[in-house]
């Protein structure tokens, strides 16, 4: 029978073990942490009985990826929930804009820019679903619908600066740029819009949902379905070398790429080598998660029924914050995406508490503490939000990469999503999988199509390896 060892159990370390599992190999998972799930753990945070996402939270392409419809997670126990808003961007004196399922009720709400808005989301839009199938795989491959493809990467290829004159009304610019920052990239740089465009358009096809009970929901379907196959796990065990793995025929790593390299050590070809040395991480991200009486007293009406509220003012204002993080300053208005998962699932809350989940940008390594920056943004759209906080726990950029080691100095993108790793990461490759070391291949985030809890790195991964097998 052949044998598979996986290094790591985020969502793509466990996609890959179930997958290869299917298919009748013997899979063990050996993870470092003592808890499952990688990217996809929740806890109480902060309060008891406040259920808090410790990384992933919102899954827009979650319930429809190619992985969740082949191991049918939904009947694994996975029940995914909406908000009424899918995001939503507050500006200064209560105006603000909000993305809602609809693209012409979102257009309506943007004045002079929903025109533009509809020109360039409807059509995508109305594609997604074929759209999703191809970029969810390696960029080499031979597109099914290569026109679709076209009409995203024409877009995708542009500064977010550029893309927003689209938008023609301050609201529906700063709503585009919002979704755009989740690029961690300057804005103004080649292919900066590349992340934002697939969002937005996913946030009016599907939606952003969350898992019911928190993101660790969908671990917990991966593992009923993985108890099914017989998949084995060890946790609180951290892999140096492939030594240790006892000789298998298939090793899985859902590790970053320098963590790969050191594990493969000189088994690896040093051309491999160097590539994922070299492959380059983001900036950082700075966790506060806040338990709050009542929920945040928003001026903006549409954040308060939006999941995810963005938040850092206008084009100028988060394209001036998203570059002095890349050049590694610490803006003093950072850009801070809000989640208020809640609205989607009740089950989070006790008493009058929620679990308000936050974190801002910040420089790759940051050492200093940014929660009161966080907490000011929130303060500054919310008057009275300081007032409603009961208790918060922090995470800084080291303590987010102690957490996980694949978020290297609080890159919980795993890689920068810089032009040329948008194209090939983690190098340049036929199999972008395969390692150089017959056997072996990497299936975290630091490989197509990158980061986000939907698993497909390690279902595209073990298919690839079974293919070689
Ligand atoms: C704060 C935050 C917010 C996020 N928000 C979202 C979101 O809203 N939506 C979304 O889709 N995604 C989000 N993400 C990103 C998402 O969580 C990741 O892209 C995803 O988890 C990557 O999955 P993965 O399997 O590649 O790796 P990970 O989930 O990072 O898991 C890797 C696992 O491997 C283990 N490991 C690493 N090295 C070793 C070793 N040597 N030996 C043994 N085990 C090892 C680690 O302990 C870890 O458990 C967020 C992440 C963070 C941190």
């Amino acid at each position: 029978m052949t044998t598979a060892v996986v290094v790591g159990s985020g969502p793509n370390g466990l996609a890959a073990a179930l997958t290869l599992a299917a298919a009748g190999v013997r899979v063990r998972v050996v993870e470092a942490a003592d808890v499952l799930g990688g990217g996809t753990r929740s806890g109480e945070l902060t309060l008891p009985g406040l259920i808090h996402d410790e990384c992933s939270a919102m899954h827009p392409l979650g319930p429809g990826s190619a992985f969740a419809r082949r191991f049918d997670l939904a009947g694994a126990g996975l029940t995914w929930r909406w908000a009424p808003a899918e995001f939503a961007h507050p500006l200064d004196g209560g105006r603000g804009a909000v993305v809602v399922r609809s693209v012409a009720g979102t257009a309506a709400g943007l004045g002079a820019g929903g025109r533009g808005w509809q020109r360039v989301f409807g059509p995508l839009t109305e594609r997604f679903g074929t759209i999703s199938e191809e970029f969810l795989q390696p960029v080499l491959h031979l597109p099914r619908h290569p026109f679709h493809l076209a009409r995203l990467g024409a877009y995708a290829g542009l500064p977010a600066t550029l893309l927003a004159h689209r938008f023609g009304s301050p609201e529906a610019q700063a709503l585009w740029i919002g979704a755009a920052a989740h690029a961690f990239r300057p804005l103004n740089s080649l292919a900066s819009s590349a992340i934002g465009v697939p969002l937005t358009a996913s946030a009016h096809a599907f939606g952003w949902p969350v898992a019911e009970g928190g993101s660790a929901a969908i671990r917990d379907a991966v593992l009923v379905r993985a108890a099914e196959y017989g998949v084995r796990f060890e946790t609180g065990r951290r892999v140096t070398s492939l030594d240790e793995l006892g000789g298998p025929d298939l090793v899985m790593l859902d590790t970053s790429p320098a963590a790969a390299a050191r594990i493969a050590g000189e088994r690896m070809p040093a051309g491999v080598r160097r590539a994922y040395t070299r492959y380059r991480h983001g900036p950082g991200a700075f966790k506060v998660d806040y338990a709050v009486e009542g929920g945040v007293p928003w001026t903006h009406e549409g954040s308060r029924s939006a999941c995810t509220v963005h938040l850092g003012g206008s084009v100028t204002e988060i394209a001036a914050a998203e570059q002095d993080v890349a050049a590694g300053r610490m803006p003093e208005r950072p850009f801070v995406l809000v989640g208020q998962q809640y609205l989607a699932d009740r089950t989070r809350s006790a008493g009058g508490g929620h679990p308000l989940y936050a974190y801002a940008h910040v420089p790759a390594g940051y050492t200093g503490d940014a929660t009161e920056a966080i907490t000011a943004q929130i303060e500054r759209y919310a008057p009275g939000f300081r007032d409603r906080i009961l208790a918060v726990h922090v995470r800084s950029t080291t303590e987010i990469g102690r957490h996980n080691e694949n978020y290297v100095a609080g890159d919980i993108v795993t890689g920068a999503n810089d032009p040329w790793q948008l194209l090939f990461r983690p190098r340049a490759a036929l199999d972008p999988y395969a390692t150089g070391v017959p056997g072996v291949y990497l299936c975290s985030a630091a490989t197509p199509p990158g980061a986000g809890a939907h698993g497909m790195c390690g279902y595209n991964a073990a298919r690839r390896a079974l293919a070689r097998l």
